[in-house]
């Protein structure tokens, strides 16, 4: 492939690949903006299997189980705009800095991505305009559309994460993520721990920094939205009653959030 044409989507993406942007409620006029970037775990049919096992790849380092469940239903019911990416991390990571080694894995938990090994420039650089560009170029538009509208924007950005981890058993249910804002995580920490049933995580199982993330940094951060991540442990939304469940638990607490920081706006 010529450097000049690595810019050419339809070299990754094929006529049967779909495109990387899943959205659902994009008219939704919650304040809420939801975001979620390990959503699918599809890989352009031009990469294969990326040499892994069929078994690796509904594991939780292809994606994040249970996530794309809870955030469709969870999108509906707070009437928020979903913006979701279809594509498996270890394609690209789409909260990753492109710089970061952990942009395209060549190693996740213990398992080797053999189809990450070695990649040219421009095949790397096919995944980064294919995949994570337009991504968060959408993410972007709809951000600068709701500031010209002048109306209120809460970043989320949805995740889950593994019950164990290197073989550590990981306590929390559910966990704020966040870095320099100031303002919803302790909102939202203080609504989880009211629940009354949940071990919640304050920066666990993850702190958010620059180096790590990219959604929460230059969608949240840099925009000046209040912003948190949400993760939630894997075995509590593996199926489609926990998901349920979940995205109505966080819908409440979310609606909660809402009324305080913007009392009177639903009327
Ligand atoms: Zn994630």
């Amino acid at each position: 492939m010529a450097l000049e044409d690595a810019g050419d989507t339809s070299l990754l993406l094929g006529q049967t690949d779909v495109p990387p942007i899943h959205e659902d409620n994009a008219a939704g006029q919650s304040p809420f903006l939801l975001t979620c970037d390990h959503y699918g775990r599809l890989i352009p049919r031009v990469l294969g299997d990326l040499g892994l096992a069929a078994d690796e790849l509904t594991r939780h380092i292809a994606w994040d189980i249970g996530i794309a469940g809870v955030a469709g239903t969870l999108s509906r019911q707070l009437g928020a705009h979903l913006i979701a990416q279809r594509y498996s991390r270890l394609v690209i990571d789409c909260n990753r800095p492109p710089t970061a080694p952990s942009s395209i894995p060549r190693i996740s938990e213990a398992t080797t991505i053999r189809g990450n090994e070695g990649l040219a420039r421009d095949a790397v650089l096919a995944r980064r305009r294919a995949i994570f560009d337009p991504y968060h170029r959408r993410i972007d538009e709809v951000i600068d559309q709701r500031m010209a509208e002048k109306r209120p924007t809460i970043l989320v950005s949805l995740h889950s994460f593994t019950p164990v981890y290197a073989g550590v058993r990981r306590p929390w249910h559910i966990g704020t993520l966040y870095h320099r804002d100031k303002t919803l995580p302790p909102l939202l920490l203080k609504a989880l721990r009211a629940e009354g049933d949940l071990v919640v995580g304050d920066n666990e199982p993850y702190a958010v920094s620059d180096e790590t993330d990219y959604t929460i940094p230059v969608h949240g951060e840099a925009r000046g939205l209040t912003n948190s991540g949400i993760e939630i442990r894997q075995d509590l939304i593996a199926d489609e009653s926990g998901q349920q469940q979940w995205a109505e638990r966080l819908a409440r607490v979310l609606g909660g959030v809402e009324a305080t920081l913007y009392p009177g706006l639903r009327g």
